[in-house]
């Protein structure tokens, strides 16, 4: 949301764009972290390899590079500090940097900004954090790019395939589950940390996941994104 002088089109702070979703996090927002405003909880991680909705362009991208988002709230995309009651913003005040670009009549400033100077994981941990390592075995181990291939592969029928894909849902699962279970990690963190589980990188190509005792199922629903 962006406030104008009198005479230029102006923000009327509607909330449509905080519905759509909430900002991506650049290097100026970093104090916003530091000092409590953005909990590392109610960030999400957008790994290389995802397909997300890219704002200026408009469609589903894939992605070259990190990007930290702010998490949604219900199941949606809907910017976890949009007050649907009051159709505000709780920390207006304090708005990350896009939110204070964006205005959707005009575009182009956002655009110029988008993709640069994001904030990643590494950004924010301190290098030597014992985390670090365990966010480097997840990356390499379940790629999103190697999901997505495992899944495709599996969806025609590859036995091996599938059986690579329920090894990688039950390391990304088994991980998380030991920084809350062990660690003492609230859960809402491993999506800062890991990103999105791959249940909903797999849900994005219309693959649900079924638990049967100890084995895991995949249903291959048609209309594959
Ligand atoms: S930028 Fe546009 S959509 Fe967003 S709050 Fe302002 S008027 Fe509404
Ligand atoms: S941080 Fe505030 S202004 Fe930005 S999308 Fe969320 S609710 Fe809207």
């Amino acid at each position: 949301m962006q406030e104008r002088n009198s005479n230029e089109p102006r923000c009327t702070r509607c909330g449509t764009c905080c519905i759509q979703g909430g900002p991506a996090l650049h290097v100026q927002d970093r104090p916003l972290i530091e000092d409590g405003t953005i909990p590392l909880a109610d960030i999400v991680t957008l790994r290389p390899g995802e397909r997300v909705y890219d704002q200026p362009r408009g469609g589903i991208v894939v992605l070259d590079a990190e990007m930290l988002k702010i998490r949604g709230r219900d199941n949606t995309w809907t910017c976890v500090f949009y007050n649907h009651e009051g159709h505000d913003c709780a920390i207006y005040g304090s708005r990350p940097v896009e939110c204070d670009v964006l205005f959707c009549r005009d575009i182009a400033p956002l655009a110029a900004m988008y993709d640069k100077g994001r904030l990643t994981r590494r950004d924010l941990l301190p290098e030597g954090h014992p985390l670090l390592a365990l966010l480097d075995e997840h990356d390499a181990r379940c790629a999103p790019a190697d999901v997505e291939a495992a899944a495709r592969l599996a969806r025609d029928g590859d036995a091996e395939a599938g059986r690579a894909l329920r090894e990688m849902v039950r390391y990304d699962r088994e991980l998380r589950k030991l920084t809350t279970d062990k660690g003492g990690m609230d859960p809402a963190m491993g999506d800062f940390l890991f990103g999105r589980p791959l249940s909903a990188l797999l849900q994005t190509m219309n693959i649900k996941i079924y638990d049967m005792g100890e084995s895991i199922r995949f249903d291959f629903a048609p209309g594959e994104r």
